[in-house]
């Protein structure tokens, strides 16, 4: 189950080309490592299986 907020992170908060977080760069000027603590919050609070799926082009 997800929410408006977390779908909201999920949809900014994006791998850059570079492996940055381009919705922490674009919103606050801020260079986070992808998946930046936002996303690792939203994710968190989803199920381990939608988690580990959304999470597999990354690992
Ligand atoms: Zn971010």
């Amino acid at each position: 189950m997800i929410n408006e907020d977390e779908r909201r992170i999920l949809l900014v908060h994006l791998r850059g080309a570079d492996g940055m977080c381009t919705g922490c760069r674009a919103w606050w000027s801020r260079l986070a490592p992808y998946p930046c603590w936002q996303v690792e919050w939203a994710t968190s609070r989803q199920a381990r299986t939608i988690t580990d799926r959304f999470l597999e082009g990354v690992r």
